[in-house]
Formats: structure tokens, C-alpha cells, sequence
């Protein structure tokens, strides 16, 4: 059987063995620890040098690229690569969040723990839609658990993308993105390349990030702003994507041409806010693909996380699920 708390992370034990998953800080309880993605509120694990880390090399890769730090005592799983340690076999899936995201299943004496990680339900330009997992026990993450997040669809968001630029553009201004280095910024970089001809200018973190997945096999086109990005720049026929470290304020000082749109499911709560504008655009799960995951992965116990953890758990015990938030 699997015991499950909350400490600083997920913490998953069975006999013989214990992982905390995704931790937020140290967790000297447990044997191991699993990193579902390279978003630095997930990484911290990567900072302990002497645990030893379950995640995927491209997690990994990409938490050296834009962390800029070196990774020690991971041991790489592949999607759908069975691992044993003790009486429990471990198993990762695509949670189709962003490049390289991992989902974990635990098996010990016939029960099925499965925990999503930050995960998406529906497909994009980049990545595939997770698979639900039959199991027992789900551990689900619900940043966008509440009934007013449902998405547009994606395909209208990208046409609203292009259209914003092409005719930013036209009015002799600069489309310039606010996204994460990871996962968002190659979701914008992929749609100009695959829809437009217009080159895609990326901040110097966004570059690392892109050019790991490509060094993976990807087939990203886009300019270093620190190197051939800023001739093409200056000539105002491009889209530049900066990271959201950076804010609309800051871009403008610089180039004073730049026209901000960030890229966000919370763009469907906070209208533009400081940008210019905002289009919903999501890596996570709606409400609506929320309800149907839990439903096809037909668990006998739920416990959610992050977000709106708790108003998903009552709606969840209505539809008749044993279910409740994690982290109280
Ligand atoms: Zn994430």
C-alpha cells in the first residue's frame, strides 16, 4: 500500500521505499526524488546534489540550459520505460505540459499511484496530450480547477497570434511575447515557423532553451537576439519572444516599438493588465479537461494539488469520488 502526504512536495511511500515528487525544498525523509519538468518551481530537487533524482534527460538538459547549473546523481527515464527499485516498479509517461514533462506511476503489491505533474489534456503544436492512466490512487495537480477556466480553442488563439503580429507589423510596430523559456516560447517559435515566414527573434534564455530541444531532434528556427536577432530586429519585420522575468515596461525603455502581449490561462481573470495584450493560451488542463482526466483515469481515491485544489476535490466528491486537497 502507499502512504501519501504533503511535505514541501509529494511524498510517496511504500514498503522500503520513499520519493518525494516535485519538491519545493529539501526533503531529508526521502530515499529519492522525481522532477516532473524543468519549470523552476518543480526543479529544486536538482539543487541536492547527493539525492538521487528520477526525471527524463530532457528535463534535465533543459533545467542545465536555462538554470545554467550542473545536474548530479539523475538517473534519466524515458516515456514508457519501466524502472525497479525494492518491490515498487516506477514508470513515466508524457504529461504533454511542456518539452520533456513526465507523469510517474508507482506500482507496489497491485496498487496504481499515478501523479500528473503540471500537465495538459489537449493537444498543441508541440507536444501530445497526456494519457490517462488507469490507477487507484491519482494525484492531480489543478492549477485551473474552477468552473469559469475554459479554454478557447487553441487553433482561434493561434489565428489571433498571427493576425495580432502580422498587422502589428504592418503598422510599423514590433510583436513582442511575454512567455516562459520553457514550453510556451516554443509553442510561439513552432506556430510563426510552421504558419508564417516570419523570423522568431528569442531573448538569449529563450535561445538555450529552443536550442536544447533542438539539439533532442527538434526543428526550431529562430534568431539569438544576442547574435543575428538584433540586425533582424531593428529592421521591425520579425516577433520577438522575451521571458516573462522581464515585464512590458522594461522591453519598451530598449525598443520603444515593441507592442507586449503575454500568453496565459489567467488571461481569461486579468484582461491585458500591463501588456498590450493578452491571448489564453494555456500548458495546463482546463476545468472541463480536469473532470473528464480524473473520470478516464476512474481512481478510487483523488488528492489535488496547487491551485484550486479545494474547490476541484468538492466537486469531484459530488460526482461520487473519494477525494480531497493535498496540501492541508
Ligand atoms: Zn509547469
Amino acid at each position: 500500500m502507499f502512504s501519501v502526504k504533503w511535505q514541501n512536495g509529494v511524498l510517496v511511500e511504500s514498503k522500503g521505499f520513499s520519493i518525494v515528487l516535485d519538491p519545493m525544498k529539501k526533503v531529508e525523509s526521502a530515499d529519492f526524488a522525481f522532477i516532473s519538468h524543468a519549470h523552476m518551481d518543480h526543479t529544486n530537487a536538482f539543487t541536492d546534489s547527493n539525492k538521487i533524482k528520477y526525471s527524463t534527460k530532457e528535463t534535465a538538459a533543459l533545467y542545465e540550459a536555462v538554470a545554467d547549473r550542473k545536474t548530479k546523481n539523475v538517473v534519466s527515464c524515458a516515456y514508457g520505460q519501466s524502472l525497479s527499485v525494492h518491490d515498487t516498479r516506477l514508470k513515466v509517461v508524457n504529461s504533454g505540459h511542456v518539452f520533456g514533462s513526465a507523469a510517474l506511476l508507482l506500482v507496489h503489491d497491485n496498487v496504481t499511484f499515478f501523479y500528473t505533474g503540471d500537465f495538459n489534456f489537449a493537444n498543441t503544436l508541440t507536444q501530445n496530450a497526456i494519457s490517462p492512466q488507469e490507477c487507484d490512487i491519482l494525484v492531480i495537480e489543478t492549477t485551473y480547477g474552477r468552473p469559469d477556466f475554459v479554454f478557447p480553442s487553441r487553433e482561434d488563439v493561434y489565428d489571433q497570434i498571427v493576425q495580432w503580429a502580422a498587422s502589428t507589423i504592418m503598422h510599423g510596430d514590433i510583436p513582442c511575447f511575454l512567455v516562459y523559456p520553457v514550453g510556451k516560447a516554443q509553442e510561439i517559435t513552432r506556430l510563426f515557423n510552421l504558419f508564417t515566414s516570419i523570423p522568431v527573434v528569442t531573448h538569449p534564455s529563450i535561445t538555450r532553451a529552443n536550442a536544447t530541444v533542438n539539439s533532442f531532434g527538434g526543428d526550431l528556427a529562430f534568431y539569438d537576439l544576442a547574435g543575428a536577432g538584433e540586425e533582424i530586429l531593428k529592421s521591425g519585420n520579425c516577433v520577438c519572444l522575451f521571458p516573462t522575468s522581464l515585464n512590458s515596461r522594461a522591453i519598451k525603455m530598449v525598443y520603444p516599438r515593441a507592442r507586449v502581449a503575454t500568453v496565459t490561462g489567467w488571461g481569461l481573470t486579468f484582461g491585458k493588465r500591463s501588456a498590450d495584450t493578452t491571448f489564453v493560451l494555456s500548458s495546463h488542463a482546463d476545468y472541463l479537461q480536469l473532470l473528464s482526466f480524473v473520470k478516464e483515469c476512474n481512481p478510487k481515491k483523488v488528492y489535488t494539488i496547487h491551485g484550486y485544489s479545494e474547490i476541484f476535490a468538492n466537486k469531484l466528491k459530488r460526482l461520487g469520488f473519494d477525494s480531497a486537497p493535498l496540501e492541508v
